[in-house]
């Protein structure tokens, strides 16, 4: 076989074997056409993919008393992929198969702390997280560690660390603890990762994390945009109020100390929201009033330079839904060009986003490999 014919059979195995992420009961008829490929190209990919234990037969379809033909399936737990969520009170485990679904999830009070005892309990919580869920230690691809810091595109550096102090051996530490594969991303952009994993058309669009801290990631063309030093889309260090509220960064005014969770509720914002639908308490109403304003600045300065859509998420993401047409008003009132504001989305992953962002990145380079 020469070298274009093994890359042309690669590339049908990998269109094969992506149609099977996103279709359920496939028929080789159904990926003929809908591949436009040949019923013995078609019969000889799923002979392989079969022999490898990614696909498995799941049922026939047709009439009855004709011929039923046979239907497939991805084997979704084949492999999968551990995500981890770090932030300063809690540590959230997820494991995510090869269909992108997450299988099992588990949020631990763990009080974070820079040490080796520290990543050694993490370690700890993971490991009763795989024994709990009976996950094969072979089938694991790898476990992408989300934290709210800044890293490199190795996934190892961590290199801007302010809300929690992660130094420069992070991955290091990580590595000496957690028997797997590891990749560190920061929050935002493993959030943003799984945002565009379930939305796979999303060309032009600007991730804004409303967590306790903002974060923020950009697509631009469909592709992740970092910028020259991998700072790209900070939109929690904008200055929202010159001369404002004092901003862990070291300046003041950022959306950050207007926008962040914290700033809501210091610890129980499902209580802040059921209290807010029934509230009359008029200082809340005014600070939640004031809150929707700093969003609507926020996203029309975004808006007004990149064009694109605006997807709210985060843990504040998550209780918004009653409150978009309100954010999507303010927006347009402060608005030069837009005439209408569908172009501000709620997120579509609005659980365990982080850590799902960080294990799905791994079973997006599995994927490649087909
Ligand atoms: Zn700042």
């Amino acid at each position: 076989m020469d070298h274009q014919d093994f890359n042309l059979r690669k590339y049908n195995t990998s269109n094969i074997y992506s149609f099977f992420s996103d279709h359920q009961d496939v028929t080789k008829q159904d990926l003929a056409a809908g591949l436009n490929l040949t019923l013995p190209t078609v019969s000889k990919n799923i002979d392989y993919l079969t022999s490898l234990g990614l696909i498995q037969i799941s049922g026939s379809r047709g009439q009855t008393g004709g011929r039923r033909a046979t239907t497939y399936s991805l084997c979704s737990e084949a492999r999968l992929a551990l995500g981890l969520d770090i932030t300063r009170h809690h540590v959230s485990c997820v494991a995510v198969g090869l269909n992108g679904r997450i299988i099992s999830f588990r949020r631990n009070w763990l009080v974070f702390d820079y040490s080796d005892d520290y990543v050694k309990a993490v370690a700890d919580l993971l490991e009763q997280f795989v024994n709990e869920n009976h996950i094969d230690r072979d089938r694991i691809l790898g476990v992408g560690i989300g934290i709210p810091a800044l890293v490199k595109s190795d996934h190892r550096t961590v290199f801007y660390s302010k809300i929690l102090s992660f130094g420069e051996d992070t991955y290091e530490k990580f590595s000496r603890h957690l028997p797997y594969d590891i990749s560190l991303f920061n929050d935002a952009k493993a959030s943003c990762f799984a945002e565009k994993w379930v939305n796979k058309d999303l060309r032009n669009a600007f991730y804004i994390m409303l967590s306790n801290n903002i974060g923020g990631s950009m697509f631009i063309n469909g592709q992740v945009y970092f910028g020259n030093d991998t700072r790209a889309a900070e939109i929690g260090h904008v200055t929202l109020v010159p001369n404002g509220r004092q901003c862990y960064c070291g300046q003041c005014g950022c959306v950050d100390p207007y926008l962040a969770a914290t700033t809501l509720s210091a610890d129980d914002l499902a209580g802040y929201f059921e209290n807010l639908k029934t509230t009359t308490d008029e200082k809340v109403l005014n600070a939640w009033s004031r809150y929707l304003d700093y969003i609507a600045s926020t996203i029309n300065y975004v808006r007004t330079l990149l064009d694109c859509d605006v997807i709210l998420g985060g843990y504040v993401g998550a209780y918004l839904e009653p409150y978009m047409d309100e954010i999507r008003r303010r927006t347009l009132a402060i608005s030069t060009f837009d005439t209408d504001a569908d172009f501000i989305k709620l997120c579509s992953y609005q659980h365990e986003a982080i850590a799902a962002g960080a294990a799905l990145y791994y079973i997006s380079q599995f994927k490649e490999t087909i």
